[in-house]
Order: structure tokens, then sequence, then C-alpha cells
């Protein structure tokens, strides 16, 4: 989710000069940063609770999950539900309970001070008495051309997502760390092979993860192989490899496959926020125990921009509704 085109936490003195006085700007009670799950469960939970909640919807309205196709895993709809429907419904129960949703991007921020400062699109100040983070992560991809024409034909960065899909197939996963080989075994689970695509002659993973992909039967790993192109016109049938690459034995190795998953991490849309709000060495924002609680008094954070372990709609959405009881219980402390 690219919610933030410029990282602009510098404030140089013509920008400045430019800034409006305090009576000029909108001043927001409840201001949710996001429209994924967790941002619009969010504004569902503050609006009913009469906060008048505003969202500012982001550079991708919906989300990650308006990139996939089938969502099958989100209680509530046993028949499954496409994943632009899903966010379109939620979207509308939101604002049935008056969530002011909003195009636009929040390009940067001033959290030195209350009330918090806010800016639109790069443009328009704002001032929130609360901010509820909900930005989401972007799943990182290796950038290739056949890559991206393929999502959707077989390419995708969630096993737990479009797993399901490859039932008794065979597929590749590429990436060596934690999530990769996460990854891996679950679709082994499902799947009739899996090949692991590590680039380097070893896992960057955990000892205890390596372990388990090295005495799956199912996953064979590919150390040194790095993918030079998914094949498949409308659908994935396999990927072009090169085996040792850089040395003397270099060559090109095809394999064949249904499915492609990138495995290879995510990268938390936090970055405005870095100055004031902790995150890990990942970028991923601490939370306080088990609330949604920032560093800062009145910022609270859900979703996937805090969260490295789950990643999924349904605990999203679950972090989007206690954001929303956390603020609305800081407003009533105030
Ligand atoms: P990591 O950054 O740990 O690993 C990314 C992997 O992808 C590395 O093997 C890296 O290769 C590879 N990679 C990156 N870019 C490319 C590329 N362009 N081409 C090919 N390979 C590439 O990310 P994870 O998402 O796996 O983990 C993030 C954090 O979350 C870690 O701290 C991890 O421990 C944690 N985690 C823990 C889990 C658990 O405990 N169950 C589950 C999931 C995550 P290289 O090594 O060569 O750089």
């Amino acid at each position: 989710m690219a919610f933030f085109k410029k990282m602009n936490l510098d404030d140089s003195s013509d920008k400045k000069s430019e800034k409006k006085e305090s009576k000029d700007r909108e001043k927001i009670k409840v201001l949710i940063i996001g429209s994924g799950p967790a941002g619009y469960t969010a504004g569902i939970y503050a609006s009913r609770a009469n906060l008048s909640p505003v969202l500012y919807q982001g550079m991708e309205a919906g989300g990650q999950l308006t990139t996939t196709t089938e969502v099958e895993n989100f209680p509530g709809y046993p028949q499954g539900v496409t994943g632009p429907l899903m966010m379109e419904d939620l979207k509308a129960q939101a604002e049935r309970f008056g969530t002011d949703i909003r195009f636009g991007e929040i390009t940067s921020v001033d959290f030195s001070k209350k009330p918090y400062i806010l800016t639109v699109d790069e443009e328009d100040e704002i001032e929130a008495e609360t901010v509820i983070i909900a930005t989401g992560a972007t799943a990182k991809y290796l950038g290739l051309e056949s890559e991206q024409r393929l999502r959707g034909g077989g390419v995708s960065a969630c096993a737990t997502c479009d797993g399901f899909f490859f039932k008794n197939k065979v597929v590749a996963v590429v990436g060596g760390g934690d999530s990769a080989i996460e990854e891996a075994e679950y679709l082994a689970s499902l799947t009739k092979k899996v090949y692991m695509i590590v680039r380097k002659p070893f896992f960057r993973a955990s000892k205890v993860m390596q372990t388990r992909a090295l005495s799956n039967p199912k996953i064979e790993v590919l150390f040194k192989h790095t993918t030079k192109e998914v094949l498949g016109e409308h659908n994935v049938t396999g990927v072009l490899l090169t085996k040792n690459i850089g040395t003397e034995t270099e060559e090109d190795v095809t394999i064949k496959v249904d499915g492609f998953f990138l495995g290879i991490g995510h990268t938390p849309n936090s970055g405005i926020f870095k100055s004031y709000i902790d995150t890990d060495e990942t970028g991923f924002i601490k939370t306080i125990g088990k609330s949604s609680k920032t560093n800062i008094e009145g910022i609270f954070a859900c979703g996937d921009v805090q969260d490295s372990i789950y990643k999924q709609a349904i605990t999203a959405a679950g972090s989007g509704c206690m954001a929303a009881l956390d603020t609305e219980k800081y407003l009533a402390s105030l």
C-alpha cells in the first residue's frame, strides 16, 4: 500500500511561512489514516461511539485486499468474497454510521505537541485530537514485469490467502527468511510439492525454521538460485531461474510450477511517523502491551503497520476495533 509519496518531515523556512494559523485549520476529534480492514473497522466503532471520525483513504483505497481475488477466510462470507467487494462492504458499513471517508493522503505529520498537525496531499493542514494509524504494509515483490503481469494469475504474496487454490499442485516460494519458510510449510500441507528459491547458499531464517524446511519431504530448497522470469501467458506455468549467478558455473534452469509465492518480507507503511513513533528495526509500529497505544498519548496504531506476525484481514479488523475503543477511552479520560 503506497500511502505516502514522500517523507516530508523537515520544514524549510519557506514552508513554515506558508503554514496556516491554528484558527484556519480544520479540527478533527478522531483522525483515521488508512482504508484497509483495520481503518474501516476503527471507523465503524468510532462512529458508533459518536466520535465523528474522519478517515483518509490514502493512495490505494481499500488497501492490500483490493489486489487479491477471492477471500475465503474472513468469517461471515460462507461462499467467499472478492477482496474489492469486501472492502466496499466495510466502507459502506463505516459510512452508514457516519464515518467521514475522504480521498487524500496524509503526507506529513507533526506529533511534537497537541493538537497533532497533519498535512493532506502536501497542502492542507488539519488538527487532530487523536490519530489512529492504520496505514498497513506493502508486500515486497521482486520487480519483474512477468511477476506483475501474473498477479492474480498464480503470483501471490500471501500463502494463507491463496494457497487453497493450489491444492495438489506444484508451487514455488521465493525467499530464505522465516516468512518464506512459514509460507512454504503452509503450502506444503496443501500442495504436492513446494520449491523454495533462495538466492544465497544458506537461509536467513532461524535455525528451528531451517530444520523444519529441510526435513519436510514436500519442500525442495534450491539454494543459490535467483528468479529471472515467471513464465506463463495468463497463468503461471513455471519459473526461469539462474543458478550460481556470477560464477563460472552459472546456468539457467526452468522449473514447472502452477503458483509463485513471494516470501521476501513486508514493508510497514510507517515512514512519515518514524521521527515521533517508536518502531522496531523493520519499521513496524510498537504498541504497548495488549493495547493499540503507541508511545505518544492519543495516537494509536492497528492493522499490518503494527503486526509483523499475523498479517490477516480478520486480525487487522480486530485491532481496528481495539484502536477505536482505546481512543474512546482516552477521550473520555480527558
Ligand atoms: P527477512 O528480511 O528476514 O527475510 C527476507 C528473505 O527474503 C531473505 O532470505 C532475503 O534474502 C530474501 N530476499 C529479499 N529480497 C530478495 C530478492 N529481491 N530476491 C530474492 N530474495 C530476496 O523477512 P521475513 O519476512 O522473513 O521476516 C521479517 C521478520 O519477521 C524477521 O525478523 C523474522 O524473524 C520475523 N518472522 C518471524 C516468524 C516466526 O517467528 N514464526 C515468521 C515470520 C517472520 P537474503 O537473506 O539473501 O537477504
